[in-house]
This record gives C-alpha cells, structure tokens and sequence, in this order.
C-alpha cells in the first residue's frame, strides 16, 4: 500500500477544501454550510426520485412489458393546461409590443435563422412535448412569444414587397381565440399556432431539463421507449409510454 497516498488530504467534492479526519468519516464534503446545504438537496432528490419510481413501477405494473420495464424514465415538471379566451388587456398588451417592435430600425444585416429544426428531430421529442402540452411556453406569455424586430425581418424577406407592419399584422393574425392559461398568446389548444417558420429561435431551440436528458439518452442508446412522468412532489400527475409510433398513457394512479 502506498502510504503517501493514504495521508493524501481529501478534497471536499463541492468546494475543495481539504477534509479533516472526522469530515471524511462522515462523507465527502466539508462542514461549510453550503456544502452541507447541496449534500442535503441531492439526498433529498435522490430519495424523492427513487420513491417515484418505486411508485411508477407499482402503478404501471400491472400494464408492463419487459419493454417498459426497462425504459428509461423522463421526469418532466407539472404542466396543466387550460384554456381561457384571451383577454382583452392581454391581446392590447400584445399588439402594442408588436407595433412598438415593427417600429424598430430594421437590422443592418439580418440574422439568419437558425436551423428550425431542433437538435434532434425524432419522434418521440415532438412526442414527450406533446405529452408536457409546453410548459415551457409559459415564458413565452411576459415575453410576448419572443417576437423581435429581427424575426420580423425574416418574415419581411420571405414576402418581398412587404414592410414591418405587415410581419407584424401576420403574427397578430395567428393569435388564437383562446389560450392557455398564464402561458403564451400563441399557446392555443394544439400546441403553439405559429408554423415553426415564424416562431423565434428560442421556441425552436429551447429544451427542458426533461428533453436534454430524452436528447442524450437517445443519443446514448436509442431506446425503442421511453416513459414519460410527470410528478408533483411525491405525486403522480401522468405517466405515458412513447416510442416511435405514438404516446400511450400509462395509469398513473
Ligand atoms: S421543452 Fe420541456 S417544457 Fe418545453 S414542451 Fe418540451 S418537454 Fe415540455
Ligand atoms: S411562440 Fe409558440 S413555441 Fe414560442 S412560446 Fe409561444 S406558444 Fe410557445
Ligand atoms: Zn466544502
């Protein structure tokens, strides 16, 4: 045995510091409060995690498949949707910034689109979105859809002839009569009413926590499933299975 190695200081995992004897009998992180603070959080999400999937594979037992057994879980964060019409104040609000927008000098160049199409383009992303019904989107509300005057331009080149205030009025012209509540003008019953096109960059970009992790699973291992669950604190909201010939809910309680 190499007794340099032995008496080698150990390093507190999250800042560094060199652990004392005691410290390193207790784990593997300091006494500094915040190092005690995030050892404590990652116990606590390790704990809330493995109780939900003792409870997903409990409810969804009864329909397993060593398919479903095996797939790997994407946790996604409680989304509900309702739809409201929209309402007044909200749409004024609305074409105001778009008016106020289009009365922006146009860009000196205009900024090309980044390729519409998200970084992977496979089924069952467009399937876990569905399955969240765009939480995400909720930034879109205060943000009012991430219109620019950079996006306006775009549509202003695709449509030779045409001004600012005319981008502008086409946007306007795909509000929906309805919305999801405390989300996005443009978040209508089926999901966004914007042709991936018109919407921003951040829209087509933009992935959750949940969808990162579905984008490196099926990068690792491309899964024929996977099992989409939403929970809220130690509950069940939903839970479907998604491969790439469709969603199906699974009963989550
Ligand atoms: S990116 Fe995430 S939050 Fe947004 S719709 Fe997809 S799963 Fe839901
Ligand atoms: S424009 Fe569409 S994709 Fe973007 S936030 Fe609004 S509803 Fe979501
Ligand atoms: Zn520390």
């Amino acid at each position: 045995m190499n007794r340099h190695r032995s008496l080698a200081p150990v390093p507190c995992r999250r800042c560094g510091a060199p652990l004392g004897p005691l410290q390193r009998l207790r784990g593997e992180a300091c006494e500094a409060l915040d190092c005690r603070r995030a050892e404590v959080d990652e116990r606590l999400a390790r704990e809330r995690e493995a109780a939900l999937q003792a409870r997903l594979r409990r409810r969804t037992r009864h329909e397993s498949t060593p398919a479903l057994t095996t797939a790997p879980v994407i946790w996604l964060q409680p989304n509900r949707n309702r739809l409201i019409d929209i309402r007044t104040a909200e749409r004024a609000r609305y074409l105001a910034q778009l008016e106020r927008v289009a009365a922006l000098a146009a860009p000196e160049a205009a900024e090309p689109a980044a390729d519409a199409k998200p970084p992977s383009d496979s089924a069952i992303r467009g399937r876990l979105c569905a399955f969240c019904a765009g939480r995400c989107c909720r930034y879109g509300l205060a943000q009012h859809a991430f219109i620019d005057r950079a996006l306006l331009q775009r549509w202003v080149e695709r449509h030779p002839g045409s001004t600012a205030q005319d981008a502008a009025a086409a946007y306007a012209a795909q509000l929906p009569r309805r919305h999801v509540e405390a989300s996005c003008l443009h978040h209508g019953r089926d999901g966004c009413t914007l042709p991936r096109g018109m919407r921003s960059d951040i829209c087509n970009r933009f992935a959750c926590a949940g969808l990162a992790g579905l984008e490196q699973t099926v990068a690792a291992d491309a899964p024929a499933t996977v099992v989409a669950a939403m929970a809220e604190g130690q509950r069940l909201l939903r839970v479907a299975a998604l491969d790439e010939a469709g969603a199906r809910p699974l009963r989550a309680r």
